[in-house]
């Protein structure tokens, strides 16, 4: 076995985006309806959470076949106890040149010194509208955003590179795109704008209520005009555009009308253990029975291997294939964004 892995489509394995717990505290419409993810809902028993130490150990193994950046998310991430630990044991792992968070920000501002102290450098907080009705609306009234603003300035006061993710979707908050663009230009921190996905099967996504990377981009042209910029790096989800005013850049993550998938190397796995090639798969491969099973590093090694050796995931590709629409998908709360 050799230590870079690449699948059917020759795409390296490169990130790890590892979901914390399946819960969350908000109830956006677009992840986790109310209506379906309620009071009775089937949520994951702590016993059959992954503990930080599997985390560690499962890490360990991903970077040995080539991952770099690892993503913790959710669910909510920070309501798992003890985030911070978890952060210093992937921090302090030859080979992971990156590590960040994807969080709703509701809890950010009691948190962000403890990351920063446990090593994290880059946190990502979603948000969707300034307006705190709109926001109630879109987060199932449970979360306010000056919370989340809170949150994000305590992060940036104490040292971490924060983004932000906002969802666009027609005639919930387009009118959005504007007030956001300008707040996070004045504040500096980058805004990325992320086209409303079919993720799951409960939030009976309609193609019409995409707002497109065209439509969101000649928005804030025609106001604050923007140029197009290099990308970091291959397969960077965003693409890059900054104001011609004052160089501030601004994201667009485009997975419905300009898919991204031939460069795809993200691998998740869920709070339970379970590997997924592709945010829109329908199964996971059980790693955490084979953690608890005496097999030794070497084995999960090979069976990831394997795994991602035979991966042909390019979902967001095929997407306007009504039958690959059709087939059943894991919930985006249980593995994150
Ligand atoms: N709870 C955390 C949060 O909201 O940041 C982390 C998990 S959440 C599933 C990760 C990201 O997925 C968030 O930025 C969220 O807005 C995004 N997301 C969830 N459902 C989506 C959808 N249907 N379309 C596009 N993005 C979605
Ligand atoms: Fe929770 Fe994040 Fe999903 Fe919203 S997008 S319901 S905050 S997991
Ligand atoms: Fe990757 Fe699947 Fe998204 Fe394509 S649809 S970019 S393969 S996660």
């Amino acid at each position: 076995m050799k230590n870079i892995v690449v699948d059917k489509l020759q795409r390296p394995l490169r990130d790890l985006r590892l979901s914390v717990t399946d819960r969350c505290n908000f109830r956006c419409r677009y992840c986790m309806p109310a209506e379906i993810f309620g009071p009775d809902y089937p949520f994951l028993p702590a016993d059959k959470i992954l503990s930080f130490a599997e985390m560690e150990r499962l890490t360990a193994i991903f970077v040995a076949l080539g991952v770099k950046k690892v993503r913790i998310t959710g669910g909510e991430p920070l309501l798992r106890k003890d985030l911070p630990d978890l952060i210093a044991r992937i921090n302090k792992m030859d080979g992971v040149e990156d590590i960040a968070i994807t969080t709703n920000g509701s809890m950010l501002k009691t948190h962000a010194h403890d990351l920063y102290q446990a090593g994290l450098k880059r946190v990502t907080v979603s948000l969707d509208s300034l307006d705190e009705e709109r926001f109630r609306q879109l987060n199932g009234n449970r979360g306010k955003v000056k919370r989340v603003l809170e949150g994000i300035e305590a992060a940036a006061a104490a040292g971490l590179t924060v983004k932000i993710n906002m969802v666009v979707q027609k005639g919930k908050n387009e009118q959005d795109i504007l007030p956001m663009a300008k707040y996070f230009k004045e504040k500096h921190h980058i805004l990325r704008f992320i086209e409303y996905m079919d993720v799951g099967n409960s939030n009976g996504w309609k193609m019409e209520e995409v707002v497109t990377k065209k439509d969101i981009l000649d928005t804030i042209h025609a106001n604050m005009p923007l140029k197009p910029i290099n990308p970091n790096y291959v397969g960077e989800v965003a693409t890059r555009y900054q104001y011609v005013d004052d160089g501030q850049e601004i994201g667009i993550i485009s997975s419905v009308t300009d898919s991204f998938c031939a460069n795809c190397s993200r691998a998740r796995v869920s709070a339970e253990g379970k590997l997924y090639t592709c945010l829109f798969a329908a199964n996971g491969f059980d790693l955490r029975a084979l953690l608890q099973s005496s097999a030794d590093d070497q084995v999960v090694k090979q069976k990831i291997y394997e795994v991602w050796n035979h991966r042909v995931d390019r979902y967001s590709d095929d997407r306007a294939n009504h039958a690959t629409r059709k087939k059943s998908k894991v919930e985006m709360s249980h593995i994150g964004g």
